[in-house]
């Protein structure tokens, strides 16, 4: 018996887990917190040191761009860094091996890529990915981008020495991920506050829940709509909600822990092998 939650709602998670056949697993930046990248709302999270006023929205970072270069970089570099030596952990991995034996589809407002690396097959991506740029034309080209060269990025960033060719130098290192030329304006591919959710994959989310038997909640404080409506949309059809987190308690069987261990003991306990 696990020691992360009460002996009837971790019993009632393993019955729910071995009596369904159509999982939904809805991840927040928790999931990916013991890989190393940190959640942003959490005490000493992202948007206490850059606010979102100024950069989650692409208005606020072509102002900051414009006036603060430096600032861009500390910016840059803290979101690009941790996710650049990112390797999916425990938690990635059960949700992974949860597909041996139930339909999984996996809805992350995560833009790290874990889920894919881990070998989760049917992702869908509610706020896009990073490792991937896209353009402003119509339709948009799509290009991917490897952990490497978001990894090159940063250390050119660092490097970064004197002051009056700073701009421009800053430019041309964020060229593969930031651009605007005669092609339009090249960014990475993720959905800012204000942005449509990415398509198609909200609208196969959607059809996700309404066909599944269970959704896992891990690691999310469900505060951004319109992501947050899924579990609503579950709860609606009397889907039963198992909630992992260690701090916001969530879902109707919560389970409070980290997610890699719970979510290992979890898949553990109900029938699979993580490997
Ligand atoms: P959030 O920061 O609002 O909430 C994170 C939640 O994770 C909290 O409830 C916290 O208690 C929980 N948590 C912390 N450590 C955990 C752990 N080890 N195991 C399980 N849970 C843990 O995150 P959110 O709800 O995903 O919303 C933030 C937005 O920012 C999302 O839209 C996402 O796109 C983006 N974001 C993404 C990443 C990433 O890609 N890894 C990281 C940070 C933020």
């Amino acid at each position: 018996m696990p020691g992360f939650c009460s002996n009837t709602d971790w019993q009632k998670a393993v019955d729910a887990v071995r009596n369904s056949r159509r999982i939904v697993v809805f991840s927040g930046a928790g999931i990916s917190a013991e890989s190393g990248i940190a959640t942003f709302r959490d005490e000493g999270g992202f948007w206490q040191k850059f606010p979102p006023e100024d950069f989650a929205n692409w208005q606020g970072i072509a102002q900051v761009a414009l006036f603060q270069p430096r600032r861009l970089a500390e910016f840059l570099i803290a979101v690009l860094e941790p996710i650049a030596s990112a390797v999916p952990n425990a938690a990635h991995q059960s949700v992974a091996a949860l597909q041996q034996t139930h339909d999984v589809a996996v809805v992350t407002q995560n833009i790290d890529g874990l889920h894919q690396e881990a070998g989760s097959q049917t992702v869908r991506e509610l706020h896009g990915s990073l490792l991937r740029v896209t353009t402003s034309g119509h339709p948009p080209q799509k290009e991917s981008l490897t952990r490497e060269q978001l990894a090159a990025i940063v250390r050119d960033m660092k490097n970064l020495t004197g002051d009056w060719l700073w701009t421009p130098q800053l430019l041309k290192i964020v060229h593969p991920l930031l651009h605007v030329g005669a092609s339009g304006f090249r960014r990475p591919d993720v959905v800012l506050f204000g942005d449509a959710l990415a398509e198609p994959d909200w609208s196969q989310a959607e059809q996700d829940v309404h066909d599944c038997d269970l959704l896992i909640t891990v690691g999310t404080s469900g505060l951004v709509y319109p992501a947050a409506l899924l579990p609503e949309m579950a709860r609606e059809r009397r889907v039963p909600i198992i909630g992992v987190d260690p701090l916001t308690p969530c879902g109707d069987i919560y389970l409070c822990g980290k997610a890699a261990t719970v979510l290992s003991e979890l898949v553990a306990a109900s029938g699979q092998n993580v490997t």
